[in-house]
């Protein structure tokens, strides 16, 4: 006997105009799998991914060798700009040559930062940031506000939804260099105000950079419209680029040639193999890259991004309100009157692609959960974090992740 909402999983997954995307994804195998939510912290491989590996090693690197850094239609050389590309068209809202792929997301976090602190005009020396962003973000503006003297202004961030636009109104002035927030919060998933706050900082004459971590791949966003002045993410969480896949950074145009981030390397220099004396930095959003591009991390990020190209940032915005919607609902049904409490915004808008339920003994919970193959996320104290990746999420996955959770406290 099916209940209800199963009955709702089973029309809701028919109806699903994503649905066929799962097919390419690669099925999990070797390990018993019940339902996967932590395609927010690290999303699924597709097949595409596993051929263009074993094609990179065969073809490319096997046989081009060395030569594939530069001959051919797509010579790795000029991944960081076509990969970063990519992502800027299917993502992020940003036209060409504003977009690179290198580094981890915390080191691109860092050259970002750093060059706008070190453009700030004199008399601007502090950094906003909020107390509940994601801790690399917060390390690397402490490690930044030391090195070079700045203050950090914070905004005491409500850890049940996040930074609001009265809140940057309220800090930033005359003397901020650089604020620094995440689209969508980590933890509760609370979706920033983008443009509006966007607009504040840069009517107080300072520089924003945006975290798109939890975001990029799966909330449609407008960079170049919104004026964005700088933005970092990841690859390896919406857009299934694997574990430890590069990063990419957005330089805005208009931020391009009057900023130079710290980690000056050949591979950021005009001519680099002139191996000439002293940094030129290469024209464009290349001088932003450091080091030799990552191009075997790179191929599962281009197959995970034409993935969402192809899907369109929209359509999957769409599914992931619905699931989101729906594991709420099967919240108030089921968890709400077990003294589970939501800490994930109500209002759509104002919410990202994964929802955090909170319970004293929900650490256990989560472990037993883990055990039977369920598999979301846990966030110190007391939060189970469900993602809801729209590309590998069903409905009836919500419902077996929630009847299981609340099974294990009933
Ligand atoms: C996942 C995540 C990161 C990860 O940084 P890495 O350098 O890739 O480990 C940073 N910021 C936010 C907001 C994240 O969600």
């Amino acid at each position: 006997m099916s209940d209800a909402f199963e009955q709702r999983a089973i029309e809701l997954d028919a109806a699903d105009p994503l649905r066929q995307y799962l097919d390419e994804f690669v099925p999990a195998r070797d390990r018993a799998l019940t339902a996967y939510l932590d395609g927010n912290s690290l999303g699924r491989p597709t097949k595409a991914a596993a051929d263009g590996l074993a094609e990179l090693v065969s073809n490319g690197w096997g046989s081009d060798l060395i030569r594939g850094w530069t001959d051919g239609d797509s010579p790795w050389m000029q991944w960081p700009e076509t990969v970063g590309d990519l992502i800027g068209r299917a993502c992020l809202g940003a036209a060409d040559g504003q977009t690179v792929v290198a580094d981890s997301t915390t080191v691109m976090l860092y050259k970002l930062a750093r060059a706008a602190v070190d453009a700030a005009p004199e008399g601007r020396a502090e950094i906003v940031l909020d107390t509940d962003n994601f801790p690399t973000d917060r390390y690397v503006l402490e490690g930044i506000s030391r090195e070079r003297g700045f203050e950090l202004r914070w905004i005491d961030a409500d850890p049940d939804t996040g930074v609001t636009v009265d809140q940057v109104r309220e800090v930033v002035g005359e003397r901020t260099a650089l604020v620094v927030l995440s689209h969508v919060a980590y933890r509760s998933a609370w979706l920033a105000d983008m443009p509006a706050i966007t607009q504040v900082v840069k009517d107080a004459g300072a520089v924003m950079l945006w975290d798109l971590c939890h975001s990029a791949g799966v909330v449609p966003m407008q960079l170049d419209e919104w004026g964005v002045d700088l933005a970092v993410g990841c690859s390896y969480k919406y857009l299934n680029g694997g574990p430890g896949a590069p990063a990419f950074g957005y330089v805005a145009r208009h931020q391009q040639g009057r900023l130079h981030q710290p980690v000056q390397g050949w591979m950021g220099r005009a001519e680099p193999f002139e191996m000439a004396p002293g940094y030129q930095p290469a024209p464009g959003i290349r001088s932003f890259v450091s080091g030799t591009p990552p191009i075997v991390g790179m191929v599962p990020v281009r197959a995970g991004v034409e993935m969402v190209e192809r899907a369109g940032v929209d359509a999957i915005r769409t599914k992931s309100v619905r699931l989101t919607e729906f594991a709420i609902e099967l919240h108030d049904a089921w968890l709400a009157p077990l003294d589970v409490r939501l800490a994930t915004p109500r209002d759509p808008e104002r919410r990202g692609g994964h929802i955090t339920l909170c319970r004293s003994d929900f650490r256990q919970v989560y472990r037993k959960l883990w055990a039977d193959g369920v598999i979301p996320d846990f966030r110190s104290p007391d939060g189970i974090r469900v993602g809801l990746a729209p590309l590998t999420t069903t409905y009836a996955d919500v419902v077996t992740s929630m009847r299981m959770i609340r099974d294990q406290i009933s």
